[in-house]
């Protein structure tokens, strides 16, 4: 391609809407363009990563025997009604963009395709004969993100590689969801991404394994705990370790004192004089579910531990059915001036036996807490608590018939500097993640919701057993950017460059610099190399920062060395130059070339 018939904009200065460097400099080099809030025009230089990515996961998906297919965007309510989604999707989550046809249909802008391809697989799968089957599709995905940023990373409008497989039985998914961890892993080090496979959420519906594949760059919007020895590695959604072992409490028998202003836990433990650990406190969430029942639910936790809401909102959603409901709506710190509360609470000063008549006994809220503890808080003996009364708390409390240990659940957010469960030795360290891929062991949610059926061996009529796995495409490709640029720009890996070579005239009056630049630029595409030619009638510096920018690996600049028959080659990513004869510029690139892809 040749720069000078390229609709190639670059841009000098940081956009003010780019906050994290790969958003800026795919806006500075002219490889997107914003056209409202998380959705872009991708530019044909992206286009071309975009492809070359998309051509990497293709080629990983097919070798496992996995079928591309392509399922429509526009999706019936109804699919989404009989999963039991569309409420959660448009209301609680409303990240489905929901629209009407002429007929007042109601359709969602597909955000990802579990419905329609149960709906696919309800019609066509009858026997185990059928099974397994892998398919997957390479599209758009629409989601009304509460919060899109950061460009590509997290877009209303996206691409992604999403696929589903269907089994007659967990061990048929268990050997398809090692076969797609090999496939992702594959993928992302084909890319030339630095990435770690963590233990993820699989939310409510619990099952045994979900991964992410998590790209390591500081802008990364997941936290990831990790071991040093390897063996363990979790979103901090999901991870489980040791608390730090609690302080044991210098109080020998139970007393209500006056902490006046002691309504966090610094100024408590500081007044008190005893360790955050000493204490059990109280948090309170609320809670609405599916048929609109509200429920205020009591945490207690150690007092130097924090919540992991999505641990508590899994554990919710199993306690639904006590609320004759089927799943939660919402999950927030409770609004304590809102019109279930009976009476002013004595917030920062609330203890596991809060008394019910808190609460206001009107419809559709429950008339008594949820009371929870978390492991943290079982062992602990003579603790601190809130004595439900402004100003006051109890100390030297136990758990005991007057004070009775709540239902203990796993809601403690793990955190760095905690022990591994593995090896106590070893303290979890913490780093930031670009969550890029998610594989997931659905089990029957869907097909049993969908009524997806096949009859197995024994002539069995059971559900089907599922599997799905997502790859964000458009989000790998900025990705890629985040880890890999420095101050003048992109440095591309080669493999998804959106050209390998760029040949630079810097003086266009010299006909000699043309030339040989026009010959080279032929020689590499008959080579099969992917080359720009910057024609462009600009000063040498303007290119050779163009170049830099853009990120293509290799530069070959036609200057002054032309006069001993050599060119420049300049390498991206360590700048590293030489002059080479003309004669030896295409094969020395095609090694270059060849290794780089190769050594991924
Ligand atoms: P996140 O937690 O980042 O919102 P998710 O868990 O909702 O992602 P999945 O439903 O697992 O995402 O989708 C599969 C992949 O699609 C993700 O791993 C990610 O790479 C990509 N993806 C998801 N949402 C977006 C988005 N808004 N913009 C770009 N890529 C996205
Ligand atoms: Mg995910």
């Amino acid at each position: 391609m040749r720069l000078s018939q390229m609709l190639l904009v670059t841009l000098r200065e940081d956009p003010a809407e780019a906050e994290i460097p790969s958003h800026k400099l795919l806006l500075r080099a002219g490889y997107i363009r914003r056209i409202g809030s998380g959705i872009y025009a991708y530019l044909p230089l992206l286009w071309r990563v975009l492809k070359k990515v998309t051509q990497i996961v293709r080629e990983e998906m097919d070798a496992t025997g996995a079928q591309e297919c392509l399922l429509p965007q526009l999706q019936p309510a109804e699919l989404w009604q009989e999963s039991g989604r569309w409420d959660t999707y448009t209301k609680a989550e409303g990240i489905l963009f929901a629209l009407g046809d002429r007929q007042g249909r109601e359709l969602g802008l597909g955000p990802t395709h579990e419905e329609v391809i149960t709906a696919v697989a309800r019609d066509m799968i009858r026997s185990y004969r059928q099974l397994p089957v892998h398919l997957y599709q390479v599209q758009t995905k629409f989601r009304d993100e509460i919060r899109p940023r950061f460009g590509l990373m997290r877009g209303r409008e996206f691409i992604m590689k999403d696929g589903y497989s269907f089994h007659a039985d967990t061990d048929s998914l268990k050997r398809t969801y090692q076969e797609m961890y090999q496939a992702y892993s594959n993928i992302l080090r084909r890319c030339g991404l630095t990435f770690r496979a963590v233990e993820a959420d699989s939310g409510a519906i619990g099952g045994s394994g979900s991964h992410e594949f998590m790209v390591l760059a500081d802008a990364g919007e997941d936290e990831v705990l990790y071991t040093e020895d390897g063996t363990y590695a979790a979103n901090v959604e999901k991870a489980i370790a040791l608390p730090p072992d609690a302080v044991p409490s210098t109080y020998t028998e139970r007393q209500v004192l006056e902490t006046p202003n002691a309504n966090t836990i610094e100024r408590l433990a500081d007044q008190l004089r005893c360790a955050p650990s000493a204490i059990a406190k109280t948090v309170l969430y609320q809670a609405t579910f599916d048929n609109g029942q509200l429920v205020l639910v009591l945490i207690s936790i150690r007092g130097d531990q924090a919540v992991n809401e999505v641990k508590l909102n899994n554990a919710l959603v199993k306690l639904a059915d006590r609320y004759d409901a089927k799943t939660l709506l919402s999950l927030e710190v409770a609004d304590t001036g809102g019109t279930w509360a009976a009476k002013d609470l004595p917030v920062g000063y609330l203890g596991p036996d809060l008394p019910d008549s808190f609460i206001n006994a009107i419809a559709k809220v429950s008339p008594k807490f949820l009371r929870l503890a978390d492991q943290t808080v079982t062992d602990l003996k003579n603790f601190v608590t809130g004595a439900n009364a402004p100003q006051q708390h109890v100390v030297g409390a136990n758990w005991g018939e007057a004070l009775p240990l709540p239902t203990v659940v796993d809601i403690r957010k793990a955190q760095a500097g905690d022990r591994a469960v593995h090896d106590q030795a070893q303290l979890l360290q913490s780093a930031r993640g670009i969550e890029i891929g998610h594989i997931f062991q659905l089990g029957t949610k869907y097909s049993k919701a969908l009524g997806a059926t096949f009859t197995n061996e024994q002539g069995e009529e059971m559900p089907l057993v599922m599997g799905c796995y997502g790859v964000g495409v458009s989000r790998l490709a900025q990705a890629a950017v985040e880890q890999s640029y420095d101050k003048d720009g992109i440095i591309w890996p080669v493999a998804i460059a959106p050209y390998q070579v760029v040949v630079v005239i810097p003086n266009l009056n010299e006909t000699a610099q043309v030339e040989a630049a026009e010959q080279l630029y032929q020689d590499l595409q008959a080579a099969g190399i992917e080359a720009l030619l910057d024609d462009r009638n600009e000063r040498a510096g303007v290119k050779f920062k163009d170049a830099e920018l853009i990120g293509i690996p290799f530069r070959v600049v036609t200057g002054r060395s032309l006069a001993q028959g050599k060119v420049e080659v300049v390498k991206r990513r360590d700048r590293s130059s030489l002059d080479l004869p003309l004669a030896e510029v295409v094969p020395t690139l095609k090694a270059w070339i060849d290794e780089a892809i190769q050594a991924t």
